[in-house]
Parts: structure tokens; sequence; C-alpha cells
């Protein structure tokens, strides 16, 4: 079977995780001070690691400190955690459309969407292609607001010659078993500023005051102040040795995804039956590689097809605004969103693919298409 993703760990990422079972020492230690390190030289910013991508949205939303009810405009196409983040800060969603040759949350729809009680901008980087990210810091400039990039996709991608993450208000990002790089569970969130940093660091620690110093050094804080609801969303050692191996050999994995992707399009392109992203991936490196079918019908028919040929396939995402607990984030209506969801289809895509499966997937996309 080819699946669609999966978690592609080297001999060394395993030895890596061996070395701190070892140690006996499975808690927040030194190799989460590490890997911290390691990804603040990558950002040229500080650097805070959490239990996972949606602890990370959630502690930074969080950290922004604006009272309950409080809105966040965030894209109605995109994966569930960044709702659910909203939500578990006190604050509440707003669903806004998406721009529909990216993706990505659109312009139009935030100015229509914008209310006094609008303090957040959460847009995501879908796939990983942060295109139109601009012009969104400049409205969020001009209207007062913060913006939390969900970049849970985007780790090692750009915009013009700028890193994601290395600019900007707050990026978050994600090391689940199948994103750019894994941790098996793990998060982080980036910023330039010190004091969301210092309180993030704080609230994953149950929002024990300066407990993440004591245990970078395997230390426990015995005497200590609380000051607000904390939660328990640090990184363990375990997790933060894998990340660190699997960082180490990024360039490696940021190009394998990059050619995979380039290699789907060269491919595909013949296809009239489906449309392509038109994305830069020189620029940016790819988490999904989600296509356009042209009939939308054909949707459940082709995966058929391609699972019977051992080819997983995948949709990437279910509009949030249509979920019942949150159908209380629509203000307006989301007609690409709603249009472009029916047609969406996620073709696999991980480092242990090779360009030869590439090929086999697109020509049985032919084939299915010559019935
Ligand atoms: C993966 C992902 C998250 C959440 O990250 P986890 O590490 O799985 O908690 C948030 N937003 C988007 C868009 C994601 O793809």
């Amino acid at each position: 079977m080819i699946r669609l993703s999966k978690s592609c760990i080297s001999q060394k990422d395993k030895l890596a995780v061996k070395r701190i079972l070892d140690t006996e020492f499975l808690g927040m230690g030194p190799e989460t001070k590490k890997f911290e390190s390691k990804l603040e030289k990558f950002f040229g910013r500080k650097v805070i690691c959490t239990a996972n991508g949606t602890s990370a949205l959630q502690i930074a939303l969080q950290s922004l400190g604006y009272k309950n009810g409080t809105e966040v405009l965030v894209p109605s196409i995109t994966y569930l955690a960044s709702y659910q983040a909203i939500t578990a800060a006190g604050y509440r969603p707003i669903s806004c459309d998406i721009n529909l040759n990216s993706g990505n949350i659109c312009l139009e729809s935030i100015n229509k969407n914008y209310s006094k009680k609008t303090k957040i901008i959460m847009p995501v980087h879908f796939v990983g292609d942060p295109v139109g990210l601009k012009k969104i810091y400049s409205f969020a400039r001009k209207n007062k607001l913060r913006v939390i990039e969900d970049a849970a996709h985007a780790f090692g991608s750009n915009l013009g010659n700028k890193k994601i993450g290395s600019f900007g208000d707050i990026s978050c990002f994600s090391f689940d078993g199948i994103k750019n790089i894994t941790s098996a569970e793990g998060g982080a969130i980036v910023s330039n500023d010190e004091e969301i940093i210092k309180k993030a660091r704080d609230l994953r620690t149950l929002g024990i005051i300066g407990d993440s110093i004591n245990r970078y050094q395997k230390k426990r804080t015995w005497s200590f102040q609380v000051k607000e609801q904390g939660w328990r969303y640090h990184m363990s050692d375990l997790n933060a040795a894998l990340g660190i191996s699997q960082f180490e050999r990024f360039s490696k994995i940021s190009k394998k995804r990059q050619s995979l992707a380039k290699k789907y399009d060269n491919c595909l392109r013949e296809i009239k039956e489906i449309k392509i992203f038109k994305r830069n991936y020189n620029q940016i490196v790819p988490h999904i590689y989600p296509v356009i079918l042209k009939n939308p019908e054909s949707r459940k028919e082709i995966m058929e097809f391609l699972k019977e040929k051992e080819i997983e396939t995948g949709i990437h995402y279910y509009p949030n605004h249509l979920l019942s607990y949150f159908k209380k984030s629509i203000r307006n209506k989301l007609p690409n969103a709603e249009k472009i969801f029916p047609s969406l289809l996620t073709l696999p895509l991980h480092p242990d693919l090779s360009i030869k499966d590439v090929k086999y997937i697109c020509l049985n996309i032919r084939k299915f298409y010559k019935k």
C-alpha cells in the first residue's frame, strides 16, 4: 500500500530516542532545551516547545490575554485543531472564506467578518504556502490586531527570502508524526515578543512561574507561585531527541518533499480532469499534495479506484463551519470554502515515497479518467 502520509524514521532517529531512554529521564529537560536552542538559531527568534501543535496554538492564544469571547478570524478550510485551540483559549472562532487559488484565508472575507470584538487573525499556511500573508499583516497593523500564524504545515517554507517563523508576530508549528519534521508529538511557539514567550513558557508547566528553568536542569520547583490557568503542555526529552534528529537532516527531507511535489505537477499537468494548485516548490516545503477534481462527483469513485491499486488518498479539509460545534462561527456565507471542499483530493506525500511511486499514482489517475 502506498500510504497517504507516514512517519519516516531513520536509524539515527532510533538511536537518538534510545539514548534518552537509557538516561531514564523522560520528562522535559536538557534535550528539550537543546531542541529549542537549535530552533532559535534556525528562526533567529525565541522558541517554546510544547506537547503538540494544538497546545502551542492554545497557549499562544491565551498568552495574548484577551477576554472570553474575543473573536479570532480563521479560515474554514483547516484542520479542526485550529478551531479547538481557539475555543480552548476561551475565544470565539469566526470562519472566513478562502482564496480558491491557494486555499488560504482571503483578505476580502477578513474585511467582511471583522468586528469590534476581533483582536486576532489566525492565517493557516495551507500545504505550507504562506501566499497572501503580507496583506494580512498590513490589515492587522492598520486595525491593531495580533496575528498567530498556524504554520503547522509550513516548517521550512519561505515568503520571499524570509523563513516562516523568522518574521511577523507569533508562529506556531506542529511536529506530529506526519508533519515536515516530527518529534512523534510536539509543537513550537516562535516569536520575538518576550512577554508572550515568558507567559507561554509558564503556561505549558501548569502555570508554575519559572518552572521551565529548573526542568531544563532536571530539577523540580518545590516552592512556587501560580497566577492563572496553566496546562501540562511541555515537551518530553524523548520527543525532543527525535525532533533534533529529524531537524538535523531537514535539508534532505525538505528537498525530497519538494521534488515529489514538482514531479506530481509535471505528471498531472496533462490530465485535463484535474486542476493543480500553482505553487513554487523552490520556496515552500509542502506538507500535503491536494489537487482539485473538475468533476467533484468522481471523488468517491476515484478514491476507491486508487485504493484498489494500493494507493491511499485523503481529503483536506472538511469546512469547520459545517461542524455542529462550530456552526456559530459563521457570520457571512463562505461560498469558496463550500465550493472547493467537494472537489479536494489529497494524494500521497511523504519522504519515503519515490519518484517511481508518483509516476505510478499519476498513471492510475490517467487510467481512471480513460475508463
Ligand atoms: C497538524 C495541525 C495542527 C495541530 O498540530 P498537532 O501537533 O497535531 O496538535 C494545527 N493546525 C494544522 C493546520 C495542522 O495541520
